[in-house]
Order: C-alpha cells, then structure tokens, then sequence
C-alpha cells in the first residue's frame, strides 16, 4: 500500500470508530504508544493548554472535521480511550517465551468466566499482532471503571477511564491490529464488572487511575538501582548506555503502570544532574525521551509473585 493511501486508510479507520460515537486521538505512526501531543513535562502552556496541560484522553474526539484534520497530516494509529466512549476493553495477551509456562489470557478468562457461572459472550473483538485478543463491551449505565493490569487474571488487562485500545487497521512494526469478530459490543458481564471492582485499582467513583504516583516498593527499589548506576557512571565510560538503558527499564514499568511516567523522568534527570555536564544536557534529555518511550512501548510483565519476592 502506498503511504497516502495507508494514511487514508488509517483515516477511514478513525472516522468509522467515531462514527460508533467513540472518541479516537491519534497515535505516533506504526505504534501503540505515545499519543501525539505533547507531555505534561515539556507542555507549552498554549492553545487546549493555556489553562494548564490537557490529557490526550480530554482531546480525544468523534467530531469528524477534527479527525480529518489531523489525520491528513500523518498515517497515526487510532486510540480509541475506552472510558470516555462508554467502553470496557478486556486485553488478553499471550504468554512471552521466556515466562513461565500456563494459560494465556484468553484462557485465563474462560477460566475465570466458568469459575465466576459466566456467561463470556460474543462481542467486537480485535486482535493484537502479538496475537492477543481485545474484547470490547459497553460498559453499564453510571457505571464508572478504571483500567487494571493483570490483577482480573494473568495476562488479562482492562481499559477504562484512563485506557485506550488500538483500533483494527492500526499497525506496529510487527504487524497489525485486526477484527477477529465484528459483532456489536455488548454490554460488561456483571461477574466481569464485579471482577473489575474487587480486583481493580479503582472504580465507580469518577476518579481514573492509570499509573501510582509514588512508586510501590518494588517501583522504588527500581529506580533507585538505575539512578545509582547512572550517578556511578565516570565520563568517557559509556554514559549515553548506561542512562538509555536506565530510562529504558523504567520506561517498561511506566508501560506496566507500576510507576508513574513524571516521576520516572524528574528520577533520572536528577541523576543526570550529578555528572554536572551541561555540554551534554540537552542531548541526555533527548535519550531520557527516547528510551522512556521505547520503554513504554514494551511494558515489563510483571506477575504479582515476582513482584512480591522483588519487593520483600
Ligand atoms: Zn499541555
């Protein structure tokens, strides 16, 4: 496909996804992360912004002049944040290699649908190139969930408020993302809401939480590692690695949620800081930036028992 014809696929994409009255925002090309707008850190204080930093979740829109505005300029990939569309996306992923052996999500959820007298039924689902499978619901009337990760079932996320799913069409550079069942979305199972609520980080009560702001234990033990490793660093002794691995290990927590995307960067700024090396300054920002979001990209698994033995 030629790139226009890909971008005007990409934008056809958006429009059908609005059309659904669901809000979309754009996403950088060929990935899944980061929405293409500007972070909190670096927010210029203009325009949607003049009266403090907007979230892409606050812009996202089904307006459809908006949508072909923006995506003339680029073939981004689409988002569609769940909770601001009445969603619920229930993210089952497969088993990396080099995790232990067990189900993979989907099975993980069938279990828990036989375990929880189900029912699991037939809905919009999508499918992920790492062969995952997203089933999107609607979600209940006044009914208000937050995203959770890995806490329904193993290799099972939800996107909520605070989420977004890749519409089918989107790609990365290992493939795309693809409609496995194009039946409407039906509405949130009752046992998956309850599941939501028990297991989930928040719910119902119109806050949205997406990432904790002050690390956990094992988040912290993290950062202080990588810093540590950043300070200790001599000049002339292979800094720009060590920082881009630093900020890439952390970047995969942000993706995981286990550590919030702010206080990673000012973390590593301040070790940075330590080389007092303002020559480098602007280019060590650029690989905090860089391989922050590349870790993004790929979030770290983490199963709640590793996170336990890591934290204790
Ligand atoms: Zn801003």
């Amino acid at each position: 496909m030629s790139s226009d014809a890909h971008r005007a696929a990409l934008e056809r994409v958006a429009l059908d996804m609005a059309g659904r009255g669901w809000a979309v925002f754009p996403i950088q090309p060929g990935r899944k992360f980061p929405p293409a707008w500007h972070r909190k850190a670096t927010c210029p204080g203009r325009g949607p912004c003049a009266a403090g930093h907007v979230f892409p979740e606050h812009l996202a829109t089904t307006d459809p002049e908006v949508i072909a505005r923006v995506w003339a300029r680029a073939p981004y990939n689409v988002a569609v944040y769940a909770g601001k569309s009445g969603l619920h996306v229930v993210d089952c992923d497969v088993r990396k290699p080099d995790e232990p052996a067990g189900p993979d999500g989907w099975a993980q959820l069938q279990a828990l649908a036989g375990e929880r007298g189900g029912p699991l039924p037939d809905t919009w689902t999508t499918t992920t190139p790492s062969d995952g499978r997203q089933l999107w619901f609607t979600v209940p009337p006044g009914c208000r969930l937050a995203c959770t990760v890995k806490t329904i079932a193993p290799h099972v996320d939800t996107r909520g408020w605070g989420g977004y799913a890749l519409a089918p069409g989107s790609v990365r550079a290992d493939g795309a993302y693809g409609l496995f069942d194009d039946t409407d979305p039906v509405p949130l199972p009752g046992w998956l809401v309850q599941a939501n609520v028990e297991r989930g980080s928040a719910a119902t009560s119109g806050r949205t939480v997406t990432a904790v702001a002050v690390p956990g234990a094992f988040a912290a033990k993290a950062v202080s590692e990588e810093c540590a490793r950043i300070a200790a660093t001599p000049y002339k002794q292979g800094r720009n690695k060590v920082l881009s691995t630093a900020a890439y290990a952390l970047g995969q927590l942000v993706g995981a949620r286990v550590l919030d995307e702010g206080y990673a960067r000012a973390q590593l700024r301040a070790a940075v800081a330590t080389w007092n090396a303002p020559e480098s300054a602007v280019k060590d920002d650029g690989v905090i930036e860089t391989s922050l979001a590349a870790g993004m990209d790929n979030p770290r698994r983490i199963t709640p028992r590793r996170r336990t033995r890591r934290a204790a």
